[in-house]
This record gives C-alpha cells, structure tokens and sequence, in this order.
C-alpha cells in the first residue's frame, strides 16, 4: 500500500519500527502533490527542501537513539494563518504577499518539538472568513471529491490536502465553522476544541474570542494525535485555559457510546436541509441508539439567532483586529510615491489589498460598533450570546453530547453562492453555537448523500473542556461505519 495512503498513526509505528524512514515518507507525500495539486490547488506555498531537512533531522535523531513521540517523521499541511519564520504568511490576502513573520505561532513550534515535518502551507479564504476558499487573493481550493466544487472553508486548503491524500494531517482554525465545515464537505475528521485549548499566539487574529486551531485527519485517532500535539497550556496567550489537555487520544482509542446520553438538537436539521444530508443524519442517530447509547431530543431555543449573532460579533473584532494592516508595518504598501500623506497611503494599501468580502466585514463590524448603533447591535449580540452559552448549559444537566448535521448541504459547486453572502453564511448555521459558547464540537463522516453522491458530517458538540467526549463518540461512530461497510469506505473515495 502507498504511504500516502497510510494514517499518520500507522507512519509514525512504520518509522518507529524503522521500517520506512522519515525522508521516504515525506518524499512519498511530496510526491503526490506534485502529482494532485496542480488540479487541487490545496498549498500556497510548498517547502520540499526544508521538509527533506526536518525529515533527514528527525531520522538522525532516532538512528542516535532518541525516543521520539508519536508523530516524529509525520507530515502536516500548516494552514497559512499560522506565522511561520521558515515560509511565507499570507493569510490568504494580497496585503500579506510576501510577508515573512519574525517569530513562529506557538501551534508551528509545536508541530516542529513533536518532530511533525511542515510541507507547506495551505489555502484558505482571506483572513478566514469564508466557507468556500474562494474568498482566497491566490484562487480557490477544489474538492477532491469533485473539482467543480468547494472544498469547503475557510481551512479549505487543509481539508482538500488530507482529503486528497497529499498529507495525513493538517492544521486549521475555527472561528465559525473553519474546521467542521470543511472536514464535513471533504469525508474527513475535523476537531474545534474548547475554546482556549488551543493557542491563538503568532496565528493571525479574525475575531479573538473565536478563534480556535485544531486538526484535520482522515481518522479520528489521527485527529486526536495531533490535537493533544499542538495544545495545552500558553503563557503567550492570555486566554489560554490553565488546564491538562483532556484525554483525547485514549478516547479516540476507545469509541465507545453504551449508556451515553446523546441529545438529538431540535432546531437543526428541518425545513432548507439537503435531503441526503438529513438521511445520513437520521442512520447516525440510528446508528447511535443501535450501539447503546440513550438518544433524546433537545430543544436549544436560542440557537436559532447564532448565526445573526455571530455577524455582528465576529466582524466587530475583525474590524479592529484588520486596523493593524496600514501599509506601514507588513506586506503590501500602495501609493507612496513621496507625494501622499501617511493617511492617504493606508487608505490606498487597504483599498488595494483586502478583498470585497474582508472590506464588507469591517464595515459591517465599524457599524455595528458606531456610537448610537453599538447597544442595539453589539451590545444585543453578546447578550445573545450569553443565553447561547446557558442553552448548552441546560442541555449538559440532561446529556452528555449534542447532535446535529455539521452542514445543511454537502459540497456546493464553485460559484454559486460566491455572489451571495447570505447562503455563503449558512453553510456555518450549526456550528456557530459552539463557537459562540467555546464549547468543543468535532465533525466525523457519516456517508454519502444520494442525491450526490458527496460526503455528509456528523456533529458531535461537548461541554467546555469536554473534547474528550467528542473523540470518543467519533470513533464509536468511525468504527461503526467501518464494519457496516466493510471497511473505511469514505477514506477510497476521493477520484484523484
Ligand atoms: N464561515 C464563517 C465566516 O465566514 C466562519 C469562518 C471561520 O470559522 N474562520 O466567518
């Protein structure tokens, strides 16, 4: 079997056992992206030398006898919002071409001390904000499943790398929906943890009190892997939780849902939901029940304003986040010619390098936040926000996860709602709560919809610092899936 075709936990053992080297392995990967990328379009920038080198690093250190973790020699795609001194940092934005950050984001100096080797960073809409990658300055992503369509966003880069088999893992982040989203509408795990779990340090801001990284893989033991690699606690980050990263990797190895009381969320999953997607959705609920588990519904009332909510309260912090880029400290800098004040220059920088969907957000957020308008919007969405956060409260007095689709419609074609924002935002319609809330919330895949084919996600949200329930009901779910299949069908699909 290629090596590509392997997990990131069967490589790690391969090289353990020194059966396969660490510069094998990652010229395996470099490899098939020469080979797919070209129509994927998953990478902005590739690092093949520097990759060999960490590669070549890591295998002399264990020929020297180091005992080494579990994904030393393993190869990751590096979403391009994490600072990187080694490669260019774009954030998907033509302000940031070129821009070489001085320091690494504490999520890229983990990767590196767990001995992961970075081939390269990934696409994504610009500053992340987008569900589709097309918001991206350097083109869209495509999805492996279907090239005429989106891979999802805005960590689309991430999910169409480990979706089409050029890495076993990659990074993202979740501010509204970034990771689920894309992992749903690729066939792959992707994990938002608690908010807080995960340092922000050196990953360049959207809205602060969102933003969350976490992994992409193609299992959900891979997932875990690498969520407990790169987390913990950091002083760089003063919103880092002060807590042990909770047991995500034993879970993942024990799926395991007799007696778990599983909350089916009421106000998701009716009336504008994608037929095939609410078939798959009502087998997993099946599914779960068959295994044990004691499933109920739940009615989160507020749950239906999150996504107005979060577009008042994510582009407010956008707003002032994006202040910083002026043409005077980093990337792009338009129209100083001598003749132009310093106001004029920023003016002309911001004009020229953000994009249309960067400068509605930071309209939206300035006006949001404007004197005489800031109670009626700002101040009303965080007050929605806090009896967002008490639904999931009540909830977790009666079960121990919610379940909803991560998405009301599986992969939709590249340019449909590119001129709408309006449908653009409801791919994000079920996972916003969780963010809102910063609870831990995963996407694992539970099928294909007929209609289309395409791979539909099962969302599985947890209390704050609950992630290890996450885990451990995706792999109950992976594991299920995999014996009524009789195998691990919706890791062959993709047709590349
Ligand atoms: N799609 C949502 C938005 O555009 C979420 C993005 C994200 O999570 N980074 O804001």
């Amino acid at each position: 079997m290629s090596l590509t075709r392997k997990t990131a936990a069967e490589l790690g053992a391969l090289m353990a056992s020194g059966e396969v080297s660490a510069v094998e392995v990652t010229q395996a990967h470099l490899d098939r992206v020469a080979e797919v990328d070209g129509q994927v379009h998953a990478f902005l920038h590739v690092a093949a030398e520097s990759a060999l080198a960490q590669a070549r690093a890591v295998d002399a250190r264990r020929a020297a006898g180091e005992e080494l973790g579990p994904l030393a020699g393993v190869p990751i795609a590096h979403k391009d919002v994490f600072t990187t001194t080694d490669m260019p940092t774009t954030a998907g934005s033509k302000i940031l071409e070129g821009y070489r950050p001085p320091y690494d984001a504490t999520v890229t100096a983990r990767l590196r001390e767990a001995g992961l080797v970075i081939l390269g960073k990934t696409n994504l809409d610009e500053f992340a904000m987008g569900s589709s990658t097309e918001n991206s300055a350097y083109g869209p992503t495509r999805n492996p499943w279907d090239l005429g369509r989106i891979p999802g966003g805005s960590s689309g880069g991430s999910s169409a790398a480990v979706a089409s088999y050029q890495a076993p893992l990659s990074t993202g982040t979740d501010t509204g929906g970034s990771i689920r989203q894309p992992a749903a509408v690729t066939g792959i795990v992707g994990m938002k943890p608690t908010y807080g779990g995960s340092s922000r340090y050196g990953l360049i801001a959207f809205a602060s009190s969102l933003d969350t990284p976490g992994p992409f893989a193609r299992t959900v033991l891979d997932a875990a892997l690498l969520h407990e690699a790169f987390s913990g606690h950091d002083v760089m980050d003063t919103t880092s939780i002060h807590a042990e990263v909770p047991p995500v990797v034993e879970a993942a190895r024990h799926g395991d849902v007799a007696g778990l009381r599983v909350g089916v969320v009421k106000e998701f999953g009716g009336e504008g939901y994608q037929p095939g997607v609410l078939a798959r959705f009502h087998e997993a609920v099946e599914l779960l029940e068959s295994m044990g588990a004691k499933v109920a519904e739940i009615s989160c009332p507020n749950f239906g304003y999150a996504l107005p909510a979060y577009y008042l309260i994510a582009p407010s912090e956008c707003s002032s986040n994006l202040a910083r880029f002026d043409g005077m400290r980093y990337g792009l800098r338009a129209g100083d010619d001598g003749s132009r004040s310093a106001e004029e220059v920023m003016a002309l920088t911001r004009a020229a390098g953000f994009g249309p969907e960067v400068k509605r957000r930071i309209m939206l957020g300035t006006y949001a936040l404007s004197s005489g308008y800031y109670d009626a919007y700002y101040g009303s969405a965080q007050k929605v926000r806090t009896l967002i956060a008490r639904d999931f409260e009540a909830a977790f007095h009666q079960v121990d996860v919610l379940i909803s689709p991560t998405t009301p419609t599986t992969a939709f074609p590249i340019g449909e709602r590119a001129d709408d924002p309006m449908a653009m935002y409801l791919a994000d319609l079920c996972t916003i709560p969780a963010n809102l809330a910063g609870n831990a919330a995963i996407s694992v895949p539970c099928g294909l919809a007929d209609e289309d084919g395409l791979p539909v996600g099962l969302q599985i949200m947890a209390p704050v610092l609950g992630d290890d329930r996450c885990y451990r009901v995706a792999a109950a779910v992976e594991k299920a899936f995999e014996s009524r299949w009789g195998g691990p069908l919706l890791k062959e699909a993709p047709s590349l």
